[in-house]
């Protein structure tokens, strides 16, 4: 841990390509992101923007043909693009960097009661725990600790769970291993409004009483709002906006994150505010636009915009928008 800012994780100038024959998908291009202790850390973007791609570099899990181009992921002083997989497994992997698939609760295995799979995943890592009886006292507290009963889950198959417990089930196992910091990849999506309303509670406490730092990555703004400390706003495989969670929602400084919450039912002053659908589709990643990525969606284009790359711009302490509006020429 860089002990001077407090920063757990730093991801510097990565590039993540999808290296085919066709050309390369440059899916993380020149990508800067931190995470400090204790933060939960936001990176929102539509789909396929880059977000999960990010989310599998940093446990090294990318798929096939996916390839860390360039660039540092520094956790806890150790650079994890530098490891090995034995090293990955034994040090990072759950330990200390956990994740939650998307859709992972319906990866549950159909024919293993919760309580197996919660010991298959212990035993797995057997060095990390004492003994099987340690084992089992862990998996009933985490169970205890989402939120469920360990009597009627433990014993009970993946179809006799509703979704928000199977849900619980998979953040128990992101916690089994005490990590520092839990990838939560669309950890709502598929759930009904109450349930993701129940599950982001339920991290928020976990994030709280354990002390743990979470990287969400979602499209979902509203769930943002509910939990985030900083948002990191992605498109096109760039960062083009971070900052707090207020100024990003009371003051966004970049015209894709205007877009996005723009485009999100909220209520302003006791009415809700015209919805302005963002228009034009994401680009092609093996060719993305010249210049300025979003360009072609957006309403602020100036001749600039379309020929070379914006900058960032700081705009106050910790706010960031890389955009040629902010550019004094
Ligand atoms: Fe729009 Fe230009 Fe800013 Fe890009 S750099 S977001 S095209 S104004």
């Amino acid at each position: 841990m860089n002990s001077e800012n407090n920063i757990l994780l730093d991801i510097r100038k990565l590039r993540v390509y999808y290296v085919m024959s066709t050309g390369s998908v440059k899916a993380v291009d020149d990508v800067d992101l931190t995470i400090k202790n204790n933060e939960v850390v936001a990176l929102v973007g539509e789909s396929g923007c880059g977000k999960s791609t990010l989310a599998y570099s940093i446990l090294r899990i990318l798929p096939y043909p996916g390839e860390i181009i360039s660039g540092e992921i520094i956790f806890n002083g150790m650079d994890l693009t530098k490891m090995d997989e034995e090293e990955l497994r034994k040090k990072i992997r759950w330990r200390n960097i956990s994740m939650i698939f998307q859709g992972a609760m319906n990866s549950l295995n159909p024919v293993m009661k919760i309580k197996d799979q919660l010991m298959e995943a212990i035993i797995y890592h057997e060095d990390a725990i004492e003994d099987v009886d340690a084992a089992y006292l862990k998996a009933i507290e985490l169970i205890r600790r989402v939120g469920l009963d360990p009597d009627r889950v433990l014993n009970s198959y993946p179809h006799e769970l509703s979704g928000g417990m199977k849900q619980r089930v998979v953040i128990a196992m992101s916690l089994l291993l005490n990590p520092r910091l839990v990838i939560a990849d669309e950890p709502t999506t598929a759930l009904d409004v109450t349930t993701q309303a129940n599950i982001i509670d339920l991290l928020k406490d976990i994030q709280r009483e354990i002390g743990i730092s979470i990287l969400l990555i979602t499209h979902d703004l509203p769930v943002v709002a509910e939990i985030a400390d900083r948002v990191y706003v992605m498109y096109a495989g760039k960062i083009v906006e971070y900052a707090d969670i207020y100024s990003i929602f009371k003051n966004p400084q970049h015209p894709y994150t205007e877009g996005l919450i723009n485009s999100v039912p909220s209520l302003v002053e006791g009415k809700l505010r015209k919805l302005t659908i963002m228009k034009g589709e994401p680009p092609d990643l093996i060719n993305p636009p010249k210049g300025c990525r979003f360009h072609p969606r957006c309403p602020y284009k100036m001749d600039i915009c379309e020929k070379e790359e914006p900058p960032p711009v700081k705009l106050k302490e910790g706010h960031v928008a890389n955009c040629w509006l902010h550019v004094k020429r």
